[in-house]
């Protein structure tokens, strides 16, 4: 998304809205593809007289999959942002040389500030709902829909030692 900046660039102080759509964003986070569907950019810019000042919040969808019953869900999304964008080749504020964004010409890209505020809104561990019950450790049933017969005493003689090692394990990395 770009929106245009013309008008805001010529007086200091001008600040206009700008409202955008999004229908299909992907991004690829930790080797994975996340797409994200009907993504609204509602925003407001400023001419700080130094820069483009940029605030709003993006809505929309992500597909996700459940990290217990590993199904696909979606999940509605709603996050702020806010950054300053500065005219490439332009002078900038001697204490904010780290991660400035800038821009060139008459536009600005949003895409930069959409994706890095769609990433920190995305959980670590998405659960598709909070009563998930997940899959079964040991068949892989789906507990949500099915109830299995295992049980956790049902454990082959041979393995139990080794089902005693891995309980030790957890209680030393408890
Ligand atoms: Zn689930
Ligand atoms: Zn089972």
């Amino acid at each position: 998304m770009r929106i245009d900046i013309s008008e805001l660039r010529k007086a200091k102080g001008r600040t206009e809205e700008f409202l955008g759509s999004v229908p299909d964003f992907s991004l690829d986070i930790s080797g994975q593809k996340t797409t994200f569907r009907d993504l609204t950019v509602d925003c407001e810019a400023m001419n700080t007289g130094e820069g483009i000042y940029v605030q709003g919040k993006i809505t929309g969808e992500v597909d996700l999959i459940c990290s217990l019953c590993l199904k696909n869900f979606s999940l509605n999304l709603e996050t702020q942002f806010a950054e300053n964008f500065y005219r490439e080749g332009e002078d900038l504020p001697g204490e904010m040389e780290e991660s400035v964004r800038t821009y060139c010409g008459d536009e600005i890209d949003m895409s930069g500030t959409i994706s890095e505020a769609l990433q920190l809104v995305l959980p670590m561990k998405p659960v598709c709902r909070p009563e998930c019950r997940g899959l079964c450790p040991q068949c892989g049933c789906d507990r949500n829909t099915q109830q299995c017969s295992c049980k956790k005493e049902e454990i082959d003689p041979r393995l139990a030692v080794l089902g005693q090692l891995i309980k030790d394990q957890n209680k030393k990395s408890k």
